[in-house]
């Protein structure tokens, strides 16, 4: 193990929040944001979130949960591995346990027993995703209920009242969803309607004084729209802010572009959310270009399929080359996984036996709470430059996306021109350098 990656895993000591004075900070009447570091170089930050429930540290990831419960975790787990805020899906937790029942119980909090941040989404892109028949009109969104085949509407008015009865800390807009591959006259008048659609969830909102509600910036991959909307947006003086209509398999080259053009616009003293983007690779990239807050079903989703996440890539444990490799997965990792368990074992059950699958959610989910604590410390200490080259050393070694590359030089690191060490990369017309395992 060379010296750099060594520093990776055991960082020194990190000046903490306490005795820094903000730079940057705006109190709403239920979130503060306290942006406590710049990085110098790129547009990476360190910040303090105070939510009514648990005062988050961005940049963060927040892990999905379904039905008010991670898919094999519990939320002691959750708290455990130290998740600050965890999603709920609203469309799930509409049908069940239903809004009586949770307003009846003081809301999702009280009812999974998690004493953190929560974040629900509006509702609407599981039934855009889920349900065929969603049809989208100015009134809200039309789709037939999958239980008894009714016509049922999901308006901007009806998915507030949701989720003011779930009861999360930060609550989505509802929005006109349409494919990042969509083009033409469908992606602006999605983009206007999604605007309209603000302003009424704005006015539909109860609990503005403990439920902070982030407006989402659409207008596809086009720089015009996603601008138009991004400062549309900002003059509603909201909490906090999401970027969303991206990861929907649009080139790389194409994503970055848009988030970077989003965080140059939106308010810097508020916090800025990228949705539905888990990748390691793009954390570290899209905490370069200034976003705060993440969230995926990739690394439990990946973890039923018996796939391991670490800095050299995913590790696929169903492969028979693991059969009698006695390691634990990370080395490196504190989880209760790599603590008691090796590859082997974990061979042997993933994908056949839910405990496989419940012990490799918990490595992946401690995998990314690692790599955004790194993140966090890098930028606290003013060296996220040198985290992003040496987590792009170990991830690709001397071929590295092109994409990933272009990225960063527009936030001023150039992985082209070798640093003290010596390394630098050769970009690469991939998405992906490494499929599981080839590191192996
Ligand atoms: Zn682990």
């Amino acid at each position: 193990m060379s010296p750099s990656v060594e520093h990776m895993t055991s960082p020194p000591p990190v000046h903490r929040y306490e005795g820094r004075t903000p730079i940057l900070e705006s109190n709403s009447p239920a979130l503060q944001f306290r942006v406590y570091a710049k990085c110098s170089t790129t547009k990476a930050r360190a910040s303090k979130m105070a939510l009514p429930h648990f005062d988050a540290e961005t940049p963060m990831f927040m892990p999905v949960g379904t039905m008010g419960t991670m898919k094999g975790l519990t939320t002691k787990q959750l708290e455990d591995l130290d998740c600050h805020v965890i999603l709920g899906n609203t469309y799930h937790l509409g049908n069940r346990p239903g809004p009586e029942l949770l307003e009846k119980v003081g809301g999702l909090h009280e009812f999974m027993n998690w004493p953190r941040g929560l974040l629900t989404d509006s509702g609407g892109f599981q039934m855009v995703s889920l349900l065929r028949l969603a049809k989208i009109t100015e009134e809200g969104v039309e789709f037939r209920n999958p239980h008894d085949d009714s016509l049922m509407m999901l308006t901007p008015e009806m998915s507030i009242a949701l989720q003011n009865s779930i009861g999360a800390d930060i609550i989505m807009q509802l929005d006109d969803v349409v494919s990042s591959l969509t083009t033409g006259s469908r992606v602006e008048e999605a983009m206007l309607r999604s605007i309209r659609w603000l302003d009424r969830c704005i006015a539909a909102h109860k609990h503005p004084d403990r439920q902070n509600l982030f407006p989402i910036v659409q207008g596809g991959l086009d720089i015009g729209l996603r601008t138009r909307s991004a400062l549309a947006l900002a003059e509603r003086n909201a909490p906090g802010y999401a970027i969303g209509g991206l990861s929907g398999g649009e080139a790389k080259d194409q994503f970055w572009r848009m988030v970077s053009l989003s965080t140059d616009i939106l308010p810097e003293n508020k916090p800025r959310y990228c949705m539905g983007v888990g990748y390691a690779e793009d954390l570290v990239v899209c905490s370069a270009l200034g976003v705060d807050m993440y969230d995926c079903v990739f690394p439990t989703r990946t973890a039923r399929f018996g796939n391991a996440l670490t800095f050299t890539g995913s590790i696929s444990l169903k492969s028979g080359k693991y059969a009698g490799d006695f390691r634990p997965i990370d080395e490196d990792c504190p989880c209760a996984t790599c603590r008691n368990y090796t590859r082997a074992y974990l061979h042997g059950v993933v994908t056949k036996e839910n405990v496989g699958c419940h012990l490799v959610s918990v490595h992946n989910i401690a995998f990314q709470m690692r790599l955004m604590k790194g993140i966090r410390e890098a930028i606290l200490r003013d060296e996220y430059p040198r985290f992003v080259r040496r987590f792009m050393q170990r991830r690709f070694g001397g071929t590295v996306p092109q994409w990933i590359v272009n990225a960063l030089q527009s936030v001023n690191i150039d992985l082209t021109v070798p640093d003290e060490h010596g390394y630098s990369a050769q970009p690469i017309e991939a998405d992906f350098k490494k499929s599981p395992d080839s590191d192996e």
